[in-house]
């Protein structure tokens, strides 16, 4: 038999279960992926997703033809996935292609799409589990219900977590025979960026490794320190987390790996990677809300917060402008803003400190803030990102309780206190004495004259004041009391 492998979310081979079960079952494979324009057309033209996805096509590229020889390698389309993917199935005469499940509303419609082209013409589309440790319906509570609540789905989770689902898919004790030459037609390297409608990006300036080879030199990187995770995590001037979230994004790495020694670790008695292994656990956790509760894709997982009234409007719009472009005056929203827009990541604390200030603060809709996320986030990823704002709007699945409204201000000093992260986006604050850093508006004139910085000239004014903010939220959220 032959068989397609349909590469989307899951750049890599190594321990790769649609390719491992593609070779298992056929004696010829091939692998190709589609620069879906029903996606790209969408994304701005310049997208440091779409390089990065790029850039490890290309490496990808290369190491298929190391495996495969010279006249194998990667087939890349550029086009609707819907037609591009039976239109390849057809004409290479496979009768199977293979793909890893990806479980986002959109990509779901489109792979029953493919599916029912593709059965057409007799050919199966079979999705395997890859993208999550345990999908949909595989933890589950006693009475077979989904989890709505985080730690009993994390004791579950940790307790199912044998042997079997921790361990890697043998891909390379197969890949060399099976691997099928490229057909003449699609004889060509990775498209350019430009070729596909694309400019480049400051990706290569942030030198964020890419592929399957910059996963691994992140997690190289990341094991000697995760002994530290639970305490450095959460303060953004330090090297805490593993900034390993774009290849858990694009698959260049695999979560059972990182699943495997983050629980060997954790075994052994380290805490920092018990605690790194609960991360892992929350985007399991929000990929099954994803699957379960489909309505939080646009509604408010607890319904009765669509009830809330957001602001809207012109002031809203310009409150909204400012949050985006991280002006409203607080500076450890408005450096970790400019994190987000200068290189696409965004330090977990922060992504929790700048949601809660649009929602709680500016009284600002969280979808428009997911929205704006979606488009800036290098590991932009619907069920994690969805389950994230919702969180900070108290409107998820195990969320924080609507009246826990996070101090701008107080979180700054707690998690920046010498203002290093701050400095590091605002260096027009340099000489500031640190303690003002947090709220530049209460210096004294003269501290503001000696440091060399006129306010909403240098600086903005806060375009909100927090405590009169508070008390509007909690009137606002009074809708859902008692519920
Ligand atoms: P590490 O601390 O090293 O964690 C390791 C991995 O665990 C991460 O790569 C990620 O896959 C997972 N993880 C960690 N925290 C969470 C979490 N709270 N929820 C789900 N998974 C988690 N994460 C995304 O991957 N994509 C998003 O679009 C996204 N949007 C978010 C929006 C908001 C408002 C909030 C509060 C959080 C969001 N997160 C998102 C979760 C988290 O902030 C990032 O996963 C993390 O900052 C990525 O950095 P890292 O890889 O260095 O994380």
């Amino acid at each position: 038999a032959a068989g397609l492998v349909w590469l989307r979310r899951d750049l890599r081979l190594a321990d790769h279960a649609a390719l491992y079960h593609a070779l298992k079952a056929c004696k010829q494979v091939w692998l190709a992926f589609v620069f879906d324009t029903d996606i790209l057309d969408g994304l701005p033209r310049r997208d440091r997703r779409v390089e990065f996805i790029r850039e490890s096509l290309v490496e990808l590229d290369e190491a298929l033809r190391d495996a495969g020889g010279p006249d194998g390698g990667l087939i890349v389309l550029h086009g609707p996935a819907r037609r591009e993917i039976p239109r390849l199935a057809h004409a290479l005469g496979v009768q199977a292609v293979f793909c890893n499940a990806d479980y986002e509303p959109a990509a779901e419609a489109r792979d029953a799409e493919v599916a029912t082209a593709l059965g057409s013409t007799g050919i199966a589309l079979h999705p395997f589990k890859d993208q999550v440790i345990f999908e949909r319906q595989e933890v589950l509570t006693r009475t077979g219900t989904p989890y709505t609540v985080f730690t009993p789905y994390k004791t579950a989770w940790l307790a199912k977590l044998d042997a079997f689902y921790r361990s890697a898919y043998p891909v390379e004790k197969y890949l060399a025979g099976r691997l099928a030459a490229r057909p003449k037609a699609s004889r060509r390297a990775v498209p350019g960026l430009g070729e596909l409608g694309f400019e480049r990006t400051n990706l290569p300036d942030l030198k964020i490794p890419v592929g399957a080879s910059g996963a691994a030199a992140l997690l190289q990187d990341f094991l000697p320190r995760m002994d530290r995770y639970q305490v450095q995590r959460d303060f953004p001037a330090s090297k805490g987390p593993s900034y390993l979230s774009v290849h858990l994004r694009f698959g260049t790495v695999s979560i059972r790996e990182l699943a495997r020694r983050a629980h060997a670790a954790a075994a052994s008695g380290d805490a920092g990677a018990g605690t790194w292994l609960s991360e892992l656990v929350w985007r399991d956790f929000y990929f099954q809300v994803l699957s379960n509760f489909p309505h939080v894709v646009d509604g408010s997982f607890k319904r009765e917060y669509d009830r809330i009234h957001w602001e809207e409007g012109a002031d809203a719009d310009r409150l909204f402008a400012a949050w985006c472009e991280g002006r409203t005056g607080f500076p450890l929203v408005d450096a970790a803003m400019a994190q987000i827009n200068q290189t696409g990541y965004m330090h977990n604390r922060l992504r929790m400190v700048v949601a809660s200030f649009l929602c709680k603060d500016l009284g600002i809709d969280w979808r428009r803030g997911e929205r704006y996320f979606a488009e800036k986030l290098n590991d932009y990823d619907l069920a994690a990102n969805n389950g994230g704002w919702q969180w900070a709007a108290s409107s998820g699945c195990d969320a924080q309780p609507y009246f826990r409204i996070f101090n701008p201000v107080s979180q700054s000093a707690k998690f920046d206190a010498d203002g290093k992260f701050i400095l590091r986006y605002l260096p027009q604050l340099a000489k500031l004495p640190k303690p003002l850093l947090h709220a530049p508006w209460t210096a004294r004139p003269v501290d503001l004259e000696a440091a060399g910085i006129r306010l909403g000239h240098d600086y903005p004014l806060p375009i909100v004041d927090h405590a009169q903010a508070r008390e509007v939220t909690l009137a606002r959220y009074a809708v859902v009391k008692g519920r």
